[in-house]
């Protein structure tokens, strides 16, 4: 059932879900047969940013960026991809799993209980799941020029081709962008306070990342930041922490996402919505019994393999297996920045100053497989325990390094020694012939007296 205002007041649900984004979708999948009567609450696209707003349209636009697409073309083809936006196909799905869905926003006003649209649903276990949203930049002027600033959701489905665009922020948005727009022509500046881009990685990675922004003409500013803006004409003038000023067609903010979790009406139930969720392992608000928060808004990361795994985990307790928790496994991420970078456990950063943790990095340079192919360059750092003697985080970039990143999952998640990976083989001439120098170079800082 599928309607504005379903007939829903005498009606009790065992699950109740708001927000019907990839986590929830992930999770009415997981619970499909389990007999449990769900109701999910969105008043916007069921499926959420994912497969309209950000990893679908993002990863066709980056394609056709580099592949000689015309920006017609490529508007036509990230449409058709995100079904022009339509959500009938992912709302279709939910009902036909069988859940209620109701296409209101919801809050939930007491324990157990959601009011959308003025009624009030009775719910046995409550499922957050409402995403997160981009943070806003609070400089001078930006109130007078909000048609020139531009969200991620914006950059990702317009149909304007702007010829000068200023991205503000380095991170996993702000890389991307920087590559698509500067393979579609535009002049991209990138500004980012920290003194290198995507600075929670490894220094081989930022290096071969700023490289490769140079190769596309990417105008790197580190260590400057956007201090006010104002309009002339159809532009925006922007002011930098340095003085400069810069003259745009488009500013794109990607300075991060914080947590949908404020105005849900948390705090009739006892929890503070304006900090982050106390979560559990197992997904579940410390504070109630019966609240979850699965994917962006649980606070564990922000991508859509996370999100699904979190619905797994939470489906689990739901039907009482009640055997997983979020940090079973190792967090992997993919940036697809060209080439793209791999973050697998604990960032650079998070491991600096562990006693307990030895590194070893290596660029892929002359690696046989990138001389015949002519591959741009790569770097590949590993980190291990000598707690364990296992492999505990990489962090990367390099051709097909996305594809490379499952074996050190695998490896990480399945607590392989050192000792015995370093012994494996790579096939010739691979790019995961980079793995077999960096862990004998870990085993021998490993077995150093
Ligand atoms: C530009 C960009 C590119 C990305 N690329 C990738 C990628 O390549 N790979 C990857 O793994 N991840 C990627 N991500 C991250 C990924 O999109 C998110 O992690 C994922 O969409 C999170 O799903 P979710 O269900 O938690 O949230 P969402 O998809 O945001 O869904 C939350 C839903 O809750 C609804 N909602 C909010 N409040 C209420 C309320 N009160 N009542 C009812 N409904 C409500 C919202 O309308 C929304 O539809 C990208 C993100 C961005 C921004």
């Amino acid at each position: 059932m599928s309607e504005d205002r379903p007939d829903l007041a005498d009606r009790r649900f065992d699950v109740g879900v708001i927000g019907a984004g990839s986590a929830a979708e992930a999770l009415v999948r997981e619970l499909d047969g389990s007999g449990l009567a769900i109701v999910v609450f969105e008043p916007h696209l069921v499926g959420g940013e994912c497969p309209f707003l950000a990893c679908m349209p993002s990863k066709a636009m980056l394609h056709d960026a580099s592949s000689g697409t015309s920006w017609a073309e490529m508007v036509e083809r990230r449409d058709t991809i995100v079904e022009h936006r339509d959500d009938s196909a992912h709302a279709e799905e939910l009902v036909e799993l069988g859940a209620t869905l109701v296409r209101q926003r919801a809050q939930i006003v007491g324990p157990g209980v959601v009011r959308a649209n003025g009624l009030d649903v009775q719910v046995r276990h409550l499922v957050i799941a409402t995403g997160s949203t981009e943070n806003s930049l609070d400089i001078d002027g930006i109130d007078t020029c909000s048609d020139l600033v531009w969200t991620s959701d914006d950059a990702l489905s317009t149909t304007e081709q702007p010829e000068r665009l200023l991205i503000v922020g380095a991170g996993v948005i702000g890389a991307e962008c920087s590559f698509i727009y500067s393979g579609f022509g535009a002049e991209v500046t990138l500004v980012h306070p920290g003194d290198r881009v995507m600075d929670r990685t490894a220094p081989g990675v930022s290096n071969v990342l700023s490289a490769s922004l140079d190769r596309a003409g990417v105008n790197v500013r580190c260590g400057e930041r956007a201090v006010s803006i104002r309009r002339d004409g159809d532009c925006a003038v922007v002011t930098l922490s340095g003085g400069e000023q810069l003259t745009v067609d488009r500013v794109l903010v990607a300075i991060g996402r914080h947590a949908n979790t404020v105005s849900l009406g948390l705090e009739t139930i006892g929890v503070d919505g304006s900090e982050p969720l106390p979560l559990e392992p197992s997904g579940r608000v410390r504070s109630e019994g019966s609240l979850w928060a699965i994917g962006d808004v649980s606070g564990h990361g922000q991508y859509t393999h996370l999100a699904n795994h979190h619905a797994r985990v939470v489906a689990d307790h739901l039907v009482g297996t009640q055997t997983r928790g979020y940090d079973d496994v190792t967090q992997v991420g993919c940036v697809f920045s060209k080439p793209p970078i791999i973050e697998v456990g604990p960032s650079w950063s998070d491991l600096q100053g562990d006693d307990d943790v030895v590194a070893s990095g290596l660029d892929l340079g002359d690696f046989p497989r990138a001389t015949t192919d002519e591959l741009e360059d790569g770097h590949l750092w590993l980190a291990a325990r000598r707690s364990t003697g296992c492999l505990v985080a990489a962090s990367g970039i390099g051709p097909k390094f996305d594809e490379l990143v499952h074996a050190i999952v695998f490896a990480v998640d399945g607590a392989i020694p050192v000792a015995r990976l370093q012994m494996s083989m790579q096939p010739f001439p691979t790019i995961g012939e980079i793995l077999g120098p960096i862990l004998r170079d870990l085993h021998a800082q490993l077995t150093a007296p």
